[in-house]
């Protein structure tokens, strides 16, 4: 399988001298096509800094993080929003949606930002995807938190991004809540043959995904495939993430 996203050797170094914090220590990892990724580690060990970096949202101190065939510390600022405008999406733990736009007009609103013409068929089939065909014209405040969470991951696929990255986005969902959003990304790896990489600390989140990658102190310290929530919560424990 091809890799969507290769970090090489990625480094990143917060502050400088006596204070600084090396938050990522020469990490390299490839993420395959088509697949669901979960970054698990216990908190300070340099989750959202590698997601930042994969992204193209934070810049390594060294190493290289490349998109497809894109090397991404070649870019200059404009070209950088370009690419995480049209080539990757994101799904945050809080949904970041505009109060005043109803659904359709969120989905798409990476597109009219791009100035690009809103194709409806694949909006029609991205609302049905994420189960809101019939509530395309409601607004964020008329919807539970799920399908908050589920406008945003159709924001998320609208520009057809080559990966999507989800930030702890069952964070602020109950369980079963929670669990409907992970099996909906899930559905759209299998389904759509998108490419998801999203950090959590919950296990059985983690458990949807097909790997685990483990981070710990700034480094991957252990991949699991096919992981269960019971695996992974025992692999976090050996990391002392739970003190
Ligand atoms: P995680 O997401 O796993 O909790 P982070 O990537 O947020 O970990 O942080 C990794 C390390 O880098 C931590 O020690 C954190 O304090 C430090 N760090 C993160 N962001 C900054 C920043 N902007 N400035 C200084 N230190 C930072």
């Amino acid at each position: 399988m091809t890799d969507v996203v290769r970090l090489e050797a990625v480094s990143k170094v917060y502050g400088k001298g006596q204070g600084a914090v090396a938050a990522l220590r020469e990490v390299s990892v490839g993420i395959p096509r088509g697949s669901f990724t979960a970054v698990m580690g216990p908190s300070g060990s340099g989750k959202s800094t590698f997601l930042h970096c994969a992204a193209g949202l934070d810049v390594p101190s060294s190493g290289s993080v490349r998109l497809g065939d894109t090397e991404l510390s070649r870019l200059g600022e404009t070209q950088l929003t370009e690419l995480r405008r049209h080539r990757v999406g994101f799904v945050f733990q809080a949904f970041n949606l505009v109060p005043a736009l109803n659904v359709t007009e969120n989905v798409t609103l990476p597109l009219r930002l791009a100035g690009e013409r809103v194709d409806r068929a694949w909006l029609g089939e991205i609302l049905a995807r994420v189960g809101l065909e019939d509530r395309a014209g409601h607004r964020p405040a008329e919807l539970s938190g799920g399908q908050q969470q589920r406008v945003a991951l159709a924001r998320a696929l609208v520009t057809r991004p080559e990966v999507v990255f989800g930030d702890e986005p069952t964070g602020a969902l109950d369980t079963m809540t929670a669990r409907q959003v992970l099996r909906l990304l899930r559905e759209v790896v299998t389904a759509m043959g998108q490419t998801v990489v999203m950090v959590t600390h919950d296990p059985l989140a983690a458990s949807y995904a097909e790997t685990v990658l483990f981070l710990a102190d700034g480094q991957i310290v252990d991949t699991m495939s096919g992981p269960t929530p019971e695996k992974v919560a025992e692999r976090m424990t050996g990391l002392g993430a739970w003190k």
